[in-house]
């Protein structure tokens, strides 16, 4: 029987089709066995070609002596520049901002070949401390309203270059998504009290169904009403409503729980493309109670076609449920360098 889901923080419906559904199985990408090369003499992003990009902002360490592991450069093609000034402007009804923004790429790794899933844990956690160092940096700029930070890994997902990174958008407006949730759940803290993060991902610990990994400080969870297939998303245990508050402790204890929650997608589903994006509140938003910030991680396993484009309403024909039984059941040992430091 299909059945149509709500997702509670949006309110948004989605057609769980289980009469078309598939087996988790059945997605996994057929992509053909090639290995990637550790290093690309052609590519800007690996280790002795740093002046084929814009001057470095940040490094991992900062100590030029020693070899980078870390690099954060603006983005070459940005689609936001941070020379103009949000200056608005309203004619009629056509309102417009000049396009001032920062757009920032960070190198994850020097090696050409390390996607997030086969990277060390310990590598893992000092991107993470490059995303909070440069995502305060940015938030403290008087003229940016939110700080975007995600990954898009494969051309499916809207990857150029294959040499893994990540990237920050910095915008001077909140993007209509995030608005969104913001409203439903001041809404929701006004009526029960309560954060709607906090509510939800309390009732999904207990319910375990939809529980992929949990650790001391994080869970990762398929959603109630996924509008695509594997989407996962994962929760700081502790309310924050900014991925700015995140402590060291912290950093550590997610970057085990991503990058293994990556790497049995990887095995599990055959390297799939995908992306990632770490979903705070807007860049004033520490310490606020109603709000609650997460990583959302979507494989791109199926394409959006007529109906979910004409009505935004998706159909998904994967269950959630299977999904996360699916996931649990993976074993990553197979994933290269997972065991590694
Ligand atoms: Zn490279
Ligand atoms: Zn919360």
């Amino acid at each position: 029987m299909p059945e149509l889901r709500q997702n509670f923080f949006t309110k948004e419906w989605v057609i769980i089709a289980t009469e078309r559904a598939r087996r988790p199985e059945d997605l996994a990408t057929r992509r053909p066995a090639h290995q990637t090369p550790p290093f690309v003499e052609t590519c800007p992003f690996c280790p002795g070609h740093e002046n084929q990009t814009p001057p470095e902002i940040s490094r991992h360490p900062v100590n030029h002596a020693e070899p980078w592991e870390v690099r954060v450069i603006p983005n070459k093609f940005a689609a936001l520049a941070s020379d103009l000034q949000p200056t608005r402007s309203l004619q009629h009804l056509r309102r417009r901002i000049e396009g001032f923004g920062f757009h920032e790429v960070i190198v994850d790794s020097p090696d050409h070949s390390a996607c997030m899933a086969l990277l060390s844990d310990a590598q893992v956690a000092r991107i993470l401390t490059v995303f909070k160092d440069r995502y305060n940096t940015l938030c403290a700029d008087h003229r940016i309203s939110h700080v975007t930070i995600f990954k898009n890994h494969g051309s499916d997902a809207g990857a150029s270059l294959q040499h893994p990174h990540s990237q920050i958008i910095a915008t001077p407006v909140i993007p209509s998504q995030v608005r969104h949730r913001l409203h439903e759940a001041l809404r929701h803290y006004d009526e029960v009290g309560e954060c709607m993060f906090c509510h939800m991902v309390e009732g999904e610990v207990e319910d375990q169904t939809r529980v992929v990994i949990k650790s001391e400080m994080f869970v990762a969870m398929e959603v109630f009403a996924s509008a695509t297939p594997f989407a996962t998303h994962v929760f700081p245990l502790r309310h924050m409503s900014s991925f700015g508050e995140i402590t060291p402790a912290e950093i550590s204890d997610l970057a085990r729980v991503l990058r293994s929650l990556l790497a049995k997608i990887y095995v599990g589903l055959g390297n799939p493309d995908l992306n990632f994006t770490v979903r705070s509140g807007p860049a004033d938003y520490m310490g606020a109670r109603h709000f609650h910030w997460y990583v959302s991680v979507i494989p791109r396993l199926t394409r959006v076609a007529g109906f979910e484009l004409g009505s935004g309403m998706f159909i998904n024909t994967v269950l959630p449920e299977a999904a996360a039984e699916f996931l649990r059941k993976v074993a990553t040992e197979k994933a290269a360098g997972a065991a590694a430091g």
